[in-house]
C-alpha cells in the first residue's frame, strides 16, 4: 500500500476539511505540482474515512480494523483506479511524482511498456464496485490519480457517474495539471489547491530526512520538498554535470553530451534544460533565478547575451519536445537536437560554430 502522510505544510487543510466531516460534493479535485504530497494526504482522506475511530484531529487510528484492511490494499470500500504503469511499479517505489517525474530511474524501458493512461474499462469496473460490493452501510472512496491519465473514454464514464452521483461514494481526483481535466468534470468536484510549503518548513523537514544540501535540492526541485527528498547521489553527478555543459553553450558538443545522456529518462532531461531556461528568461526579465542559484554568475552572463524572441521561440520548441519525449524512438538524436537548438538560441549569431 502506498503512503498515507499529513505532512507539516498540510495540517491547515487537513484540519480545514475534516472539519466538515465529511464533504458535501461527491468528488474532490485535489491539484497542485507534484512533489507536494497529495497523494499521500488522498490516502490519509480516504484513510481517515474509513476508520472506525478516528482521533480529535479526525486522523486515522491506525489499529482499527478498517485501518488494518486499507493498510494492507484491501478494503471493500476503497478502489484506488491508476495507470498500469504506475502499479506495476508501486510496491518498488510508492511514490506520487513518477507519473509526471520518473527522474531518477525509469526501468520501464526494459519492460513491454504498460499503459500510461487511465483506461474507460478501469472505470466501468467501478459498477460493480459501488452498486454491489463493500459494506453497503459505510462510505466507499475511489481514488483516481493522477486524474490527468484518464483518457477520453475513461473521462466521460466518470463524468456520467458524477452527473448522478451514487449515494455515500466520494471520488477523490488527483492531479497536477488540473487545466488538463475537461471542464465538466472540473465543476463537478470540490477543488482543492494542495498548498506550498514555506521555505523554511519545507527546509527544516528536508533537515529532519537527513538529506544534504536542502537549499539547493529545494529550488532545483522548485521547493516541492518530495521532489526534492528524492534526488539521489546519481542524480546529482548527473545533473550537475548536464548544468556544467549547459553553461558554457559555445563549447558545448552535443553529440558528447547526447552520448552521456541519452540513456537517462528524456521528459528529465527536458526538464533540466526547461528549468535552466526559465532561469536564463526569468534573470533576463527580472534578475530574479529560481532553480539554479549556484550558478548565478554563468546565468547572468548567458542571460544578458541573449535575444527575448530566441528565448520565446527555444521555449515553444522545448515544450514540443516535452510531449515528444515519451515516444521518441531515437534517444540520442533526440538529445543531440534539443541541445542544438539550445545552442542556437542562446549563442549570438556572429559566434556559433
Ligand atoms: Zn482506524
Amino acid at each position: 500500500m502506498r503512503t498515507s502522510a499529513i505532512y507539516p505544510w498540510q495540517q491547515t487543510l487537513w484540519q480545514q476539511v475534516r472539519r466538515q466531516g465529511v464533504p458535501r460534493a461527491h468528488a474532490l479535485l485535489l491539484k497542485g505540482r507534484p512533489g507536494l504530497g497529495k497523494l499521500a494526504w488522498a490516502f490519509s482522506l480516504a484513510k481517515a474515512m474509513l476508520c472506525e475511530q478516528v482521533d480529535q484531529a479526525g486522523r486515522a487510528c491506525g489499529h482499527c480494523t478498517g485501518c488494518r484492511w486499507f493498510e494492507q490494499g484491501q478494503h471493500p470500500n476503497f478502489r484506488l483506479l491508476e495507470p498500469e504503469a504506475l502499479s506495476l511499479s508501486a510496491d518498488e517505489v510508492g511514490n506520487e511524482s513518477r507519473a509526471s517525474k520518473p527522474d531518477a530511474t525509469t526501468d520501464a524501458k526494459s519492460r513491454k511498456k504498460p499503459s500510461q493512461q487511465i483506461g474507460v474499462a478501469q472505470i466501468r469496473i467501478l459498477d460493480d464496485f459501488i452498486y454491489l460490493s463493500g459494506h453497503q452501510d459505510r462510505f466507499k472512496l475511489v481514488l483516481i490519480s493522477p486524474a490527468e491519465a484518464m483518457n477520453t473514454a475513461a473521462a466521460n464514464a466518470l463524468l456520467k457517474k458524477l452527473e448522478e452521483p451514487p449515494p455515500n461514494v466520494l471520488f477523490i481526483l488527483v492531479t497536477h495539471r488540473a487545466q488538463t481535466i475537461p471542464a465538466t468534470i472540473r465543476s463537478r468536484c470540490q477543488q482543492i489547491a494542495m498548498p506550498q510549503p514555506e521555505r523554511r518548513l519545507a527546509h527544516d523537514w528536508l533537515v529532519q530526512q537527513g538529506v544534504q544540501h536542502p537549499d539547493y535540492r529545494l529550488a532545483l526541485s522548485g521547493y516541492a520538498p518530495l521532489l526534492a527528498l528524492q534526488y539521489d547521489e546519481d542524480y546529482w553527478v548527473q545533473h550537475t554535470d548536464f548544468v556544467r555543459h549547459v553553461a558554457s553553450p559555445k563549447e558545448l558538443d552535443p553529440i558528447e553530451l547526447a552520448e552521456k545522456l541519452h540513456k537517462l529518462d528524456l521528459s528529465s532531461i527536458v526538464s533540466w534544460l526547461q528549468k535552466w531556461c526559465y532561469d536564463l528568461m526569468s534573470c533576463r526579465m527580472t534578475g530574479s533565478i529560481r532553480y539554479h542559484l549556484a550558478q548565478e554568475a554563468a546565468i547572468k552572463r548567458l542571460a544578458a547575451a541573449i535575444d527575448p524572441a530566441d528565448m520565446a521561440f527555444l521555449w515553444r520548441d522545448l515544450i514540443a519536445l516535452q510531449q515528444l519525449a515519451r515516444h521518441s524512438l531515437n534517444a540520442k538524436l533526440f538529445v543531440e537536437e534539443m541541445l542544438l537548438t539550445y545552442i542556437n538560441s542562446v549563442v549570438p549569431k556572429g559566434i556559433q560554430p
